[in-house]
């Protein structure tokens, strides 16, 4: 699906910046954090609207935020199952410990862990630490 046609499946005008933001995510196999796409985009935009644009494509269904050992938030393309309101991003996220980078694995869904009686639950998360493929190949 092309950029156009994921912003208008979302809800989402087209904007130079939205634009932009999506192309990189889908030019890179990895979950990026706001730092990340800022070196990728440089000047071309600003942290306000970045910051913005990352706000809107969650809340629409296009990006889920990633958490996983580093401690820093990272974002990473829904699946298309996702839209407004409604993400379905229960998966297991691997991050190597070599290059940092933290991958969706997505056919790994986290346990379902309703039900607790008198916990209140809001957030899972599931990281498995290691090294990926691409770093493993070069050792
Ligand atoms: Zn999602
Ligand atoms: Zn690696
Ligand atoms: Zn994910």
């Amino acid at each position: 699906m092309n950029v156009q046609d994921m912003l208008k499946r979302h809800g989402l005008k087209k904007t130079p910046t939205r634009t932009m933001v999506l192309d990189v995510f889908h030019d890179t196999d990895h979950a990026l954090a706001i730092a990340d796409l800022e070196n990728e985009l440089g000047s071309n935009v600003d942290r306000v609207t970045l910051y913005r644009t990352m706000s809107s494509f969650e809340e629409k269904g296009l990006i889920h935020k990633v958490h996983d050992d580093e401690g820093k938030l990272k974002y990473s393309l829904c699946s298309h199952a996702c839209s407004e309101d409604t993400h379905h991003d229960n998966h297991l996220h691997f991050h190597c410990r070599n290059c940092n980078k933290t991958i969706c694995i997505e056919r790994v869904p986290v346990p379902n862990v309703e039900g607790l009686n008198g916990y209140e639950i809001h957030d899972v998360y599931m990281v498995a630490n290691g090294v990926c493929k691409a770093c493993k190949a070069e050792a």
